[in-house]
């Protein structure tokens, strides 16, 4: 889909250089080909974040996927800042990608809607925050502010959600859409709800695995094998929840249970003990299952 918009979004700022961010901004500097500021407060996370970039660029010359020479012009539009000020002053689009903390988002926004020019574009990658909460803290720039959920690995992952709060106008609609496609993404469009629509789906079939396995009704394996062998899914439910961290679905479905009252979906009682134990999947090398190195890949 390719649409048409009367201000392309022609530079971009992203904030926080951790997974996610340093992944968005890859992605903008190698597809969409604009000017990627990177700002992050801390030194070793900037740090780390471009020689991500470094990694990932001399891992794609190396396939033969890109050249030296385009390899060295994906780096040199990404410049990291300290200062957030100053990294957004100029662009026409930001991406937040922060923490997960609420009053860390919301006095991010509060800022961003003073220093940003009155055409710039607020996005959010946050993951179950309200968008519209998000916005009412960019005080008078309510309608720029827009949910832009990233999957990870972002390289990787082709969809995007994009997430209207109730303050969104449609030219930050419109505009936010034609960008992400540009980024070479596959968008999802949603209005701003707990979960959005990927957790919303994901994360009460993971949940429901994981009660089938507190109660008895199946072992583990047979869960994960009857998902994958009968239901076309690629990896089964309790796999896939160790690879994301058990306590990132236990998040999820709190925010599901609260912001909703719905007793559908109420976490597992199971999941909350195993976040309890610290076995949190993958990153910490147990979870459903045992990872012989901590944070290894599936
Ligand atoms: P992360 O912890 O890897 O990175 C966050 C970065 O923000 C860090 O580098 C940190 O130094 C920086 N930071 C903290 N406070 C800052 C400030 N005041 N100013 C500038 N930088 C600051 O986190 P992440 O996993 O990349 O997640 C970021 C966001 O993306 C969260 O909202 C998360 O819910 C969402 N998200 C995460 C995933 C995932 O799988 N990790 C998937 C989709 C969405």
């Amino acid at each position: 889909m390719s649409t048409k918009v009367q201000q392309p979004i022609q530079s971009l700022a992203v904030v926080g250089a951790g997974q996610m961010g340093i992944g968005i901004a890859y992605v903008a500097a190698a597809n969409s080909k604009v000017p990627v500021n990177v700002i992050d407060n801390s030194d070793k996370s900037l740090e780390k974040g471009i020689g991500f970039v470094d990694k990932l660029l001399s891992k794609n010359v190396s396939k033969g996927k890109i050249q030296e020479a385009e390899a060295k012009e994906i780096k040199g539009r990404i410049t990291p800042y300290k200062d957030l000020a100053e990294g957004v002053k100029n662009v026409d689009m930001v991406i937040e990608a922060v923490p997960e903390i609420p009053d860390l988002k919301t006095k991010i926004f509060a800022q961003l809607a003073e220093v940003t020019q009155p055409h710039t574009v607020l996005g959010t990658n946050t993951s179950s925050i309200g968008i519209t909460k998000i916005a009412a803290a960019a005080k008078g720039a309510e309608s720029r502010v827009i949910g832009a959920h990233f999957m990870n690995p972002v390289p990787v992952q082709k969809g995007v959600e994009i997430i209207q709060g109730l303050q969104t106008s449609p030219e930050t609609l419109a505009r936010t859409l034609e960008f992400t496609e540009r980024m070479g993404k596959l968008t999802s469009t949603s209005q701003d709800s707990p979960g959005f629509l990927a957790n919303r789906v994901l994360m009460p079939y993971i949940n429901e695995a994981i009660i089938a396995v507190e109660t008895g009704v199946g072992q583990k394996e047979d869960i994960d094998n009857i998902m994958k062998n009968g239901c076309a899914m690629p990896m089964g439910p309790l796999q896939l929840a160790d690879f994301i961290g058990l306590d990132t679905c236990l998040a999820i479905m709190n925010v599901l249970y609260h912001d909703t009252s719905d007793s559908k979906y109420r976490p597992s009682i199971l999941l909350a003990k195993m976040v309890d134990a610290g076995w949190l999947g993958v990153k910490t090398g147990k979870g459903f299952y045992d990872y012989e190195q901590p944070g290894a890949k599936l």
